[in-house]
């Protein structure tokens, strides 16, 4: 059935792969977003389609608009972006859900909100299961994203609660592809920018730390899945890739797929860095009979072709 969805954050890495795809099953898509870390050239293949809007909006304010269906994504994610101004990343997590919530209440319609693995914190039980509570710092620099995106949960769960509002909550793992933000300071785009221009690849410091890395196409169809999930849902999904690696291994990995001529340089690590982590996704799978198919290599490789053409357009548009 068509229907007119709002996805919040839309013009952002997430965002605009996932109106890519509501677009291409034939709904009308709505992208509200405030161009704080997304772009709207994410969203260039669709500006001239009369089923496609984009607005320039900050979730921290409300929004009345008439539609069936909200993503709420609108937020930076990237340790730099969300450090940059912290007040306003836990304004964009707390308001941007009351906001979000107070629209789906009037119109009575299903919201899914985009969690975070980071609500789990430097987390002491691994892998991580939904039902883990976390280990998270109210003070330190990573606690404006984290305890802001604590806080939009409980507020989606008690908007479940009083109001009876159908939602759903994901939270999402470190996922890469294209249209990462080159500037955003995440490992892979990182990584992939340095190898790609033979530059020192920075690795944070003795890289044994681990993520999970999962490719932006799965995250997109988990994120679908969960959406259209039948029925009133207990509790948040995790969605991710369960394989673990060693930042170091992806460096390793990165610089043999590019060929590059880069070495490794160590950096400090940042505070509050997380030493490991890795999803639990058996609820997901279970519920949504979902899980991840590409590999790291298969999109790496896509990654690194989308960098790849990202460096060549900016060096042949440099003016002399
Ligand atoms: P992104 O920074 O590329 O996208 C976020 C988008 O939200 C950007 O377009 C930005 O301009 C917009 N935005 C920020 N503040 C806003 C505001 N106040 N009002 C309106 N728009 C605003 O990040 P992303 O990687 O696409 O992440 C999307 C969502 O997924 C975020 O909510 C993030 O917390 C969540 N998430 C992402 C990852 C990941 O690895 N990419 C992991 C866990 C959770
Ligand atoms: N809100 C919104 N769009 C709507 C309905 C509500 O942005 O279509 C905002 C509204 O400004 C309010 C918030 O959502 O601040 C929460 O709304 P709710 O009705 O839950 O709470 P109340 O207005 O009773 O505080
Ligand atoms: N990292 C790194 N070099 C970089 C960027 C990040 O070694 O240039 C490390 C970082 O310290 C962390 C991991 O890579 O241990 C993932 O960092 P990212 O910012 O991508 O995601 P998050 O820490 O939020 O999971």
């Amino acid at each position: 059935m068509k229907k007119r969805i709002l996805v919040t954050g839309g013009a952002g890495f997430v965002g605009s792969h996932l109106c890519d795809r509501l677009v291409a099953q034939g709904h009308d898509v709505l992208a509200v977003d405030n161009f704080y870390t997304g772009d709207r050239s994410n969203l260039g293949q669709h500006l001239a389609n009369p089923r496609f809007e984009v607005m320039r909006h900050d979730v921290t304010f409300p929004l009345y608009v008439e539609v069936d269906e909200i993503y709420n994504l609108a937020c930076p994610a990237s340790p730099v972006h969300y450090q940059r101004d912290p007040v306003q990343t836990t304004k964009t997590s707390v308001l941007g859900a009351i906001n979000m919530l107070g629209l789906a209440k009037r119109l009575g319609i299903p919201i899914l909100q985009a969690s975070t693995s980071e609500i789990y914190g430097d987390p002491d039980v691994h892998p991580q299961p939904e039902d883990y509570r976390g280990l998270v710092s109210v003070s330190g620099p990573r606690a404006c994203y984290d305890e802001g995106k604590r806080c939009a949960e409980t507020l989606f769960f008690d908007y479940q609660r009083r109001h009876r509002v159908p939602i759903r909550v994901a939270r999402i793992f470190n996922t890469y592809g294209p249209r990462m933000n080159r500037d955003d300071g995440r490992v892979v785009s990182n990584f992939v920018v340095q190898a790609l221009r033979n530059e020192p690849i920075t690795l944070y410091g003795d890289g044994r730390q681990t993520r999970a890395f999962c490719f932006v196409d799965d995250l997109v169809e988990g994120l679908m899945r969960l959406m259209n999930v039948e029925g009133d849902l207990d509790g948040a999904v995790n969605l991710g890739n369960p394989t673990e690696v060693t930042i170091a291994e992806i460096a390793g990995l990165i610089v043999s797929l590019t060929g590059s001529r880069s070495q490794i340089v160590h950096r400090p690590l940042p505070q509050d860095d997380p030493r490991q982590r890795c999803p639990d996704i058996g609820r997901a799978q279970e519920m949504l009979h979902w899980s991840p198919k590409v590999g790291l290599e298969e999109g790496l490789t896509k990654t690194i072709a989308y960098f790849d053409a990202l460096l060549s357009a900016s060096s042949s548009t440099v003016t002399p």
